[in-house]
């Protein structure tokens, strides 16, 4: 189960700080688009508040690329919203993280893997041996195959120990998983 267990719990993507990753080594974000970034299925402007985080990690050298298993042209409208590269569909979790890192030039542990998905983004993230970190979906608008996925990850959250990671206070409780988008429009 060592594979599911993510190495952090951020309560959003914006906790992300370029010393956080600093502090750990890790030079690139590759991040999930779909309730990551924005909520599943939305399309439209991106929120100032994510756009401001983009350039803050991009002025201070961390390189970011998006690594979806959103459809084609769902990821080029977004990485041109947010002026990041990216790609998909991916094919999360065995596939995506290698290509990203052999067009970033970078190593695993020099990558964090960030996610809402415990069995795409987690998994895949600790496969290649990146640093995962799991944030809580902004929607519940999901697939039905995704909402049956979620009650499994809820499960491996909530009753096998997997959760709980020691470290500071920027994480959330993973009994808080299901919770409403929480992404700001500042
Ligand atoms: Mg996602």
């Amino acid at each position: 189960m060592g594979v599911l267990r993510p190495r952090a719990h951020l309560r959003s993507v914006t906790a992300i700080t370029p010393q956080w990753l600093q502090e750990r080594g890790l030079r690139a974000l590759l991040l999930d688009l779909d309730n990551t970034l924005v909520p599943y299925r939305i399309y439209g402007e991106a929120p100032q508040g994510l756009l401001a985080w983009l350039q803050t990690l991009q002025d201070a050298g961390i390189q970011v690329m998006l690594v979806s298993n959103g459809s084609r042209r769902r990821v080029r409208y977004w990485c041109e919203k947010l002026g990041v590269p990216g790609f998909g569909p991916a094919g999360k979790p065995w596939f995506g993280f290698r290509k990203a890192l052999r067009r970033l030039g970078l190593a695993p542990r020099e990558v964090a893997v960030v996610g809402d998905q415990l069995f795409t983004d987690v998994l895949g993230g600790n496969l290649i041996g990146a640093y995962t970190v799991l944030v809580p979906p902004l929607s519940k608008r999901e697939m039905g195959y995704t909402r049956l996925v979620r009650k499994l990850e809820r499960w491996v959250l909530q009753n096998t120990g997997l959760g709980l990671v020691a470290g500071s206070g920027e994480e959330f409780d993973p009994k808080e998983y299901r919770q409403e988008p929480t992404m700001s429009k500042d």
